[in-house]
């Protein structure tokens, strides 16, 4: 018999631990064994009952004021040494830009696998987890397995639902950790300027592309989300290239699932349909009528955005009023 057992979960970012303790509850139940989360802080014990009410049967809690903000060094070493310790055999880390490398770090350290951005994940006939990531630009899915264990794989943002919460036991064990030293020093933190609503979480995007000319156009989105009570997103190059946005949506940017997406003037290749495949309903509004974006779009209208925009805001104005 393995000396592995078990399903962990660990991410630095709580809201993501709670979404894939769901799909980690979905395992640890199909391997007839306990799922446990890690959690790591300064004063996060009292986090730890939403982690059981979410599905965890254990926590396992290292709390620490020289843990209060992640670091890579300190956060590895508490993951690794509890890893080590319990040996579980799967083990769930969210993909954040802190998670990724934290995860790959861990994988490096036991000498084993890690598959990162998993967006699907199950279990064979032979007990082992199956993992499926995006691949060749969103236009397939590659299916891993893996040789050794424990299993090590990332999970994004959105990829699975969070659990309802329900009152049920679970143990919280509190742990001594050897924090070890690390190699950089956080000088301050500083919350990100970004608007109230996070585009993963906006139930409608209006996005625009390079269809739009100038920045100070973006008006014309701003005024159409804002009856929409939406939020506006944009192409990687718009934020890449132009820096009229901070972020985008798409394969490497973000992957949204909002209930109305309107692409105004983006093209819709491969590498940007792949972030709104969870779209409700995609709306494009293109000038050219051979955009690959219309193979996608649920509705279509061929024309330019800079007259659409602003009679559809009129449009839906009336109809809110
Ligand atoms: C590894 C990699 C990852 C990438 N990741 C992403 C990603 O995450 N997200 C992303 O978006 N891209 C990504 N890209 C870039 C991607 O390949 C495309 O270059 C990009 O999505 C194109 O952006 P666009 O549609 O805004 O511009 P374009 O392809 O230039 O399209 C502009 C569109 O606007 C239309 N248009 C022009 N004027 C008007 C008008 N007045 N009214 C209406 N329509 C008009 C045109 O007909 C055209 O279809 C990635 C590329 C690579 C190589």
């Amino acid at each position: 018999m393995s000396e592995f057992k078990g399903v962990w979960v660990f991410s630095e970012k709580f809201d993501l631990a709670l979404e894939m303790l769901g799909k980690a509850r979905e395992i640890a139940d199909k391997l007839h064994c306990e799922l446990s989360t890690v959690l790591i802080g300064s004063n996060v014990g009292e986090r730890a009952n939403e982690l059981t009410r979410h599905g965890a049967d254990k926590v396992y809690l290292a709390s620490d004021p020289a843990l209060e903000h992640f670091q890579a060094e300190a956060y590895l070493g508490v993951l690794h040494s509890l890893v080590a310790n319990y040996k579980p055999e799967v083990v769930l880390v969210g993909s954040t830009k802190n998670g990724k490398p934290l995860a790959s770090r861990l994988a490096t350290r036991l000498c084993v696998g890690c598959v990162p951005d998993c967006v699907r994940l199950d279990v064979d006939g032979e007990g082992k987890l199956v993992c499926d990531r995006i691949t060749y630009g969103g236009s397939a899915f590659a299916k891993i397995t893996f040789r050794g264990k424990p299993q090590i794989a990332t999970v994004p943002q959105r990829a699975f639902e969070k659990p309802s919460p329900k009152e049920r036991g679970g143990q919280v064990i509190k742990v001594d950790v050897k924090i070890e030293s690390a190699c950089t020093e956080v000088v301050g933190v500083k919350p990100l300027e970004s608007s109230s609503v996070r585009i993963e979480d906006a139930k409608v995007i209006v996005s625009c592309g390079r269809g739009l000319q100038n920045k100070e156009d973006r008006v014309l989105l701003d005024e159409l989300a804002q009856v929409l009570c939406g939020q506006v997103g944009c192409s990687r190059p718009l934020a890449e290239d132009r820096k009229w946005f901070s972020e985008w949506v798409g394969l490497s940017g973000h992957k949204v699932k909002p209930k109305l997406y309107i692409a105004c003037g983006i093209s819709g290749v491969i590498q940007h349909v792949a972030g709104i495949r969870d779209a409700k309903v995609v709306v494009a509004i293109n000038k050219d009528e051979q955009a690959p974006i219309f193979e996608v779009a649920d509705y279509g209208v061929v024309g330019d955005l800079y007259q659409i925009l602003p009679a559809l805001k009129e449009a839906i104005k009336k109809y809110v009023q």
